[in-house]
């Protein structure tokens, strides 16, 4: 076992520097000769020397050896991310941080939603015009980080990944908050919305991108959308293209699931909403009837995925002890809304038959066997809503986040052992510790060409405090 530069020789004196012959030009070290030798520790290694320290480390286990990253000091193997841009500034401990709380990752692309639902408990709203906050990350920076992960787990021969994935599992399992470790490239935006430009003008769509994450990780993407309007050519292409990429069982493994999120309080039928309590019933039904439509040709441009294990359709709504208030957004709303899309994702079928039109369907019984398929795709209600920050109906909102509530003043561990923890990076490369509906900043920034600017406000607020991910605590 060889580990270098641990306790290396070094030659101290003033004169121990290249001084150059006057008369020839030639260098020579004339300092060498009055030296002392000693043989104490250098603090100061170089980045490479740390670099090759950490390796060597490393290098005295097999892989089935370490089981767990806390068998090394972990100073030590500080310099193991040389070269690596993203990670570059920063400390081991702080990637080990990143890379151990992988259980679930979290790296919106994009910030931006054009959803406006009122309950949205992470506040997605349009872009901020006449604004310097950036709201989408830069390709290199995306592409350096994925690139960083897979190599420093290739340097480590150890993969931090899959054992925080294991350990989230462990933590979750039969809490009734049980997940599969996943990663999503959005936070408070629709899956439709996910793609990023290079420098070049190229677009690198959701699956190239998710793929990217997969390779480093090895944790299958979400994608959800709330749908999509048929009239935009350009969305309903990329669908299209995603669908028919996922379709294709080899690569059903780097996906986890494609939601379609169907709600009561959706922007849309907030609006169809307002205008029939007002009594303006010809607006009421214009806009629901667009958001029916929005969400039966996503269903439809899903069709490939009927029989897939991924395909999915959330559906949401208030719960009952909301009261009054809330009758338009509640379990009856919901169901009265799915009757409709279902009748209307028929007539769609049917209209197919009756255009000649063989893609899906030849017959009515070919549709109501592919309407059924649909239907056992709808999931359980979800009424987990909590407030957005918006001045309306929906701010009133009982929530029942009691668990967050009873816990004002969480301390670190009971922070980064909470359920569902995991890492948050958004477009300027800060890291956020994120769980169920609490946010807590750390006092990580990756190094991304972005850093210094200003990325748009995360919802929910963060906690005040900053966790210190060297000292494990909260500054
Ligand atoms: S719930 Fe989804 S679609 Fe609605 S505003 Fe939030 S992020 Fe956008």
């Amino acid at each position: 076992m060889l580990i270098k530069n641990i306790s290396v020789p070094i030659f101290t004196g003033k004169h121990n520097q290249i001084q150059k012959n006057t008369h020839n030009q030639t260098p020579i070290n004339q300092g060498l000769t009055q030296d002392i030798v000693t043989f104490k520790g250098r603090n100061n290694l170089s980045a490479e020397e740390k670099y090759q320290r950490a390796l060597d480390i490393v290098d005295c286990f097999s892989k089935d050896q370490i089981q767990n990253m806390d068998d090394f000091d972990q100073k030590h193997l500080d310099g193991i991310q040389y070269g690596l841009k993203s990670f570059e500034n920063l400390s081991f401990p702080q990637i080990y941080f990143i890379l151990s709380n992988m259980g679930e990752i979290t790296i919106p692309v994009v910030r931006d939603c054009s959803g406006m639902c009122p309950a949205c408990y992470v506040n997605g709203r349009p872009k901020e015009r006449n604004k310097d906050a950036i709201s989408r990350m830069d390709f290199e920076d995306f592409k350096n980080l994925t690139n960083d992960i897979k190599e420093i787990t290739h340097r480590l021969n150890f993969n931090c990944v899959e054992k925080s994935t294991q350990k989230s599992i462990q933590n979750t399992y039969g809490t009734g908050y049980y997940t599969l470790p996943s990663s999503a490239l959005f936070y408070d935006s629709d899956g439709k919305d996910v793609w990023l430009q290079d420098e070049k003008g190229t677009i690198h769509e959701f699956p190239e991108l998710n793929k990217m994450l997969y390779d480093a990780t090895g944790l299958k993407g979400l994608f959800d959308t709330a749908g999509w309007s048929p009239k935009n050519s350009v969305v309903q292409k990329r669908i299209e293209n995603i669908v028919k990429y996922y379709s294709n069982p080899e690569h059903e493994k780097e996906i986890d699931q494609i939601n379609i999120s169907v709600n009561t309080y959706h922007g849309i039928m907030q609006k169809a909403n307002e205008y029939k309590n007002k009594g303006d019933i010809e607006s009421y039904n214009r806009m629901k009837k667009a958001y029916i439509n929005n969400i039966v040709n996503a269903m439809y441009t899903c069709t490939p995925l009927v029989e897939k294990d991924c395909y999915q359709i959330l559906i949401k709504a208030v719960d009952d002890r909301q009261g009054e208030g809330f009758k338009d957004y509640n379990k009856d709303a919901i169901f009265n809304l799915i009757k409709e899309i279902i009748s209307t994702l028929h007539i769609r079928y049917m209209s197919d038959i009756e255009n000649n039109n063989y893609k899906y369907a030849k017959t009515e019984e070919d549709v109501i066997n592919l309407v059924s398929k649909h239907i056992k795709k709808f999931s359980p209600l979800i009424t987990s809503l909590s407030p957005s920050t918006r001045d309306n109906i929906f701010a009133t909102i009982d929530d029942d986040y009691d668990y967050i509530k009873d816990q004002k003043n969480v301390s670190y561990d009971d922070v980064t052992k909470q359920k569902l923890s995991s890492i948050l990076i958004d477009v300027n490369g800060k890291v956020y510790l994120q769980n169920d509906h609490e946010v807590f900043k750390t006092d990580i920034c990756l190094n991304f060409k972005n850093k210094d600017k200003e990325a748009k406000q995360i919802y929910p607020l963060p906690d005040k405090r900053t966790i210190n991910t060297k000292e494990k605590i909260f500054n």
